[in-house]
């Protein structure tokens, strides 16, 4: 099954404990769409403006890639993000945001982009994400991210959206700050309430938790020495954990944990480097090889009696 996805293509600026740099690619959906692209065809739904060059859009070249749906707006301007970290990596702090292009954008999807089989809503405006959910016909999976900044200025459209996916996918904090409700489990149940089957917790360096209506599934995060910049490993399990659920023929709960772990494998590599640099530079046996590295990591045996 092919994916559609529609999310930000980015510029960002980016400084963390051991490093900066002022302009670099990102996005929601250009993370997304790289790790995804390991499993599976990708194709994108996203606007820049004309200070994204053809250099910039190679990232998405010679993978599995479609990028009919990026436009290209002359006389405007990339969507821009700034972003901060301190010690503790699993807190972003934004300091800019200027949405540039994407505050006018409204996408006509294609017959084909129409019947996508699965759709993936990354983090970006809600009222975007309900504009391209509704012109699809109904997918098979329809999955979602977002933030902070979606919870505290557009609730209500948020809620909608979660309302009509079948997964949702994001981080801890944001369970507590959207459901007001500090443990995470009960704030899983008061989400999973609102429809959705499947809800999957990104916890930054303590790893994944997946709560279903009668199963919960954890796993932790892949134990490197080196972090350098945490920017797009959420986005990028996204795309590894959907990009290897939609090249699978069956969808059950081993598919699902399968899933979470490449998600994990490929997040791992995005936050050794800045930006896409680490993601670009990996092979699918180098996904292959810490995918098992993570199976000896997490076993265990039963007791004896
Ligand atoms: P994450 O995977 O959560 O670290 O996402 C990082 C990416 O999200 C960055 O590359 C940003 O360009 C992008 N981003 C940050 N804020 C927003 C926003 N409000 N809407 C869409 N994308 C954003």
């Amino acid at each position: 099954m092919s994916i559609l996805v529609v999310g930000s293509v980015a510029f960002d600026a980016l400084q963390t404990p051991f490093g900066k740099v002022d302009r670099c690619i990102g996005g929601s959906a250009t993370y997304f769409s790289v790790a995804a692209s390991f499993f599976t065809d990708v194709s994108i739904v996203a606007v820049v403006g004309d200070d994204f060059t053809d250099e910039d859009a190679s990232v998405f070249k010679g993978r599995k890639i479609n990028t009919d749906g990026l436009q290209r707006v002359p006389g405007e301007k990339t969507f821009f993000w700034s972003g901060e970290y301190g010690y503790d990596l699993n807190v972003a702090k934004t300091r800019d945001t200027q949405l540039n292009v994407f505050a006018d954008f409204k996408p006509q999807l294609t017959e084909e982009q129409r019947n996508t089989d699965v759709l993936f809503l990354a983090n970006i405006q809600p009222e975007l994400q309900l504009d391209v959910l509704r012109q699809t016909k109904r997918p098979r999976i329809v999955a979602l991210d977002t933030m902070n900044l979606w919870i505290s200025i557009a609730k209500e459209a948020l809620e909608r959206v979660f309302r009509e996916v079948d997964l949702i996918i994001i981080n801890e904090a944001e369970v507590r700050q959207f459901t007001n409700e500090a443990n995470l489990i009960k704030g899983a149940r008061q989400i999973l309430d609102l429809g959705p089957s499947t809800l999957i917790i990104k916890r930054g360096e303590y790893g994944v938790i997946m709560v279903t209506k009668d199963a919960i599934f954890a796993a932790p995060a892949y134990p490197l020495e080196t972090v350098f910049d945490p920017t797009g490993a959420g986005d990028t399990f996204a795309g590894g954990f959907l990009g290897y659920l939609a090249s699978r023929s069956e969808i059950h709960d081993r598919e699902l944990r399968r899933a979470i772990i490449f998600g994990s494998v490929l997040a791992s590599f995005t936050v050794e480097k800045f930006s896409l640099d680490r993601l670009r530079e990996i092979s699918l046996a180098d996904v292959h090889e810490r995918y098992q590295d993570f199976r000896a990591l997490t076993h265990f045996d039963d007791f004896d009696r």
